[in-house]
């Protein structure tokens, strides 16, 4: 399969499983925007991505937000990429504290494609709660994510400089803009 072919599968598959959910907020975005717009901000930022980066960061969420399973990932796509998606997905038998909490604490211990991830789904998240995407969110419930994300992204340690202060370049302006 080629790289186009392999990166267009997830994406097929990504909008396929989250094909009747919507984003949080007032605009009904599509969920798959979401996984879309964490691939960019990785095609933005490195050079040369892997396949199994791109193709990982597409399917980031279906396992933890619809009934596809990591066999399924593996079946379709293979032991590395579902590897990746497994690194990144938070166990649903945690609560939400619980499983806030494991992603710092897993932070550090996390492949080098999963911490990218990772932090490109913070921005993305960022930029979609200090914009105009969830406006139900009260002034707190906004803080204390960005307080947690940071907690997060700093875990992680340090691995890519670029997008660790495009991060914390987008807290600052999210900080300053919330209401
Ligand atoms: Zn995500």
């Amino acid at each position: 399969m080629s790289n186009l072919q392999l990166q267009f599968k997830a994406l097929n598959y990504a909008a396929e499983q989250h094909k009747a959910q919507r984003r949080k907020g007032n605009e009904s975005v599509p969920y798959i925007n979401h996984p879309i717009k964490v691939t960019t901000i990785l095609t933005q930022f490195i050079t040369q991505p892997s396949d199994e980066l791109i193709a990982a960061a597409l399917l980031h969420d279906v396992v933890e937000d619809t009934d596809a399973t990591i066999d399924d990932i593996i079946n379709l796509f293979g032991p590395t990429i579902a590897a990746i998606v497994q690194e990144v997905t938070d166990d649903k038998s945690l609560s939400k504290a619980e499983s806030k909490q494991k992603q710092i604490d897993h932070a550090p211990h996390l492949s080098s494609p999963a911490k990218l991830i990772r932090i490109a789904d913070k921005i993305a998240n960022v930029r979609d709660i200090c914009g105009e995407n969830i406006p139900d969110w009260d002034y707190k419930t906004k803080i204390e994510y960005l307080n947690w994300a940071e907690e997060v992204v700093r875990a992680l340690g340090t691995f890519h400089d670029e997008l660790q202060f495009t991060f914390k370049d987008e807290v600052r302006w999210g900080r300053l803009s919330i209401k």
